[in-house]
């Protein structure tokens, strides 16, 4: 069901709080990189040009027991201002919904912004807790969350104080991602390709299982791909492998023989004898077939006939998604499958979806991200998004 954005409500003259991801890397008490609050412009832009009351609020970093002066929002203020090119009010509050913060928003004139301290001082928002969901809900007439990032997170700021705002829409990027991978999920431009790395097969268990409902091809590359060639009889050497899932991978391969989906294994494989230490090391490599890796060595990434074969039917494809490298992508030697298939997605005709993280990373470092459809900015969010969860942020926001 679709929901309803910024752009389906009145705010003039009204006090609007929004869920921004304001989550950014800080180094000694300054902003490495602000790509997530000027990924926040366009929908504040929105509410202010409208003369709606701005109050943004967002968790930054993970501040353990309460306030916490290294997890304070402030240098994001100080960076918002210089971007939205007016002030905007910090409500310094370790009570974040405390007396500064409501003398705050109480002075705010139409068009103002206000961004109130980080939500995880207060210790009940990740617990979900009811006070705080309903302090935050005294300072807003209306609720925005845009913070995909978050999303898959039943928090007071997410999901909680909707139970007590009204109306609750989405704001642009929250939209978007729901646009996006909306219409990938439901209703693909076919040829649908999922492209599935990273280290851990446990984390992505369910998402095989739902894409296979969903994808015309599943490529599985990274080191979890490494069970699946377990389970085919393979020999993996010292490969990475999740013993107790091996018989999960052989279901998962006649599922997706019974389906008629196309199940993609690297053929062959970037071998290491010790695993890189430290991890960008100068490394020795040999590549051998995916059947034939010796029992002293690991494979750390794709060969260049899986390269060849994965960039082949995502060439061909009309929708893909990617979530998670194809191997040790951190040392330049082990990163070429990783920079092949970012390389083949950004060649391609098709609608191009990065679920975010590691991928996300790697299509960033190779300049490719403009040629990509969209980068999800959650990578967890997004993860669950392909398992079929229902995300409570998103539950919680008015259906169209
Ligand atoms: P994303 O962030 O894109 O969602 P992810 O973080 O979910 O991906 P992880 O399961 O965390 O993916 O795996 C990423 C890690 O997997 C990387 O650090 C990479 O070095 C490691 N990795 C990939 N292939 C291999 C392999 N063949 N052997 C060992 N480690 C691997």
């Amino acid at each position: 069901m679709a929901k309803k954005t910024v752009d389906d409500i009145q705010v003039t003259g009204k006090r609007v709080l929004v869920r921004c991801d304001f989550n950014v890397p800080m180094k000694d008490g300054k902003i490495t990189n602000d790509k997530r609050i000027v990924a926040a412009l366009p929908t504040i832009k929105k509410l202010i040009a409208d003369g709606g009351k701005v109050i943004l609020c967002s968790h930054l970093g993970k501040p353990k027991n309460g306030p916490e002066e290294k997890f304070s929002l402030a240098p994001v203020a100080v960076r918002l201002s210089e971007l939205l090119g007016q002030n905007v009010v910090f409500a310094n509050d370790d009570n974040v919904v405390g007396e500064n913060a409501k003398a705050a928003v109480a002075a705010m004139k139409d068009g103002d912004v206000v961004l109130l301290q980080n939500t995880r001082f207060r210790a009940e928002e990740t617990k979900n807790g009811e006070a705080f969901s309903k302090d935050l809900a005294t300072l807003a007439d209306a609720y925005v969350d845009d913070a995909f990032g978050s999303c898959h997170r039943a928090h007071c700021s997410t999901a909680g104080v909707t139970a007590y705002t009204s109306p609750n829409v989405a704001g642009y990027l929250i939209g978007k991602e729901l646009s996006i991978m909306g219409k990938a999920l439901e209703n693909a431009d076919r040829p649908f390709v999922a492209v599935l790395g990273g280290a851990k097969i446990e984390d992505k268990l369910n998402v095989i299982n739902n894409l296979l409902e969903k994808v015309d091809t599943l490529i599985i590359g990274g080191g979890m791909a490494f069970t699946f060639l377990k389970a085919k009889g393979y020999e993996i050497g010292q490969s990475l492998l999740d013993e107790s899932k091996i018989d999960y991978c052989k279901d998962m391969m006649k599922k997706a023989e019974e389906k008629g989906v196309k199940l993609l294994l690297p053929v062959d494989s970037v071998i290491v004898k010790e695993f890189p230490n430290p991890i960008d090391a100068e490394i020795e490599t040999c590549v051998v077939d995916a059947d034939k890796i010796p029992a002293d060595m690991q494979g750390c990434d794709i060969g260049p006939k899986t390269v060849e074969l994965f960039g082949a039917a995502i060439k061909a494809a009309k929708t893909v998604v990617w979530n998670g490298p194809m191997g040790v992508f951190e040392n330049p030697t082990l990163a070429k499958g990783t920079l092949g298939v970012a390389q083949a997605m950004a060649d391609s005709d098709a609608v191009t979806i990065i679920g975010g993280g590691d991928s996300a990373a790697a299509v960033e470092q190779m300049g490719l991200a403009p040629k990509m459809t969209h980068i999800s900015t959650g990578g967890g969010a997004s993860l669950e998004y392909l398992e079929g969860k229902t995300l409570p942020g998103v539950a919680a926001l008015n259906d169209k």
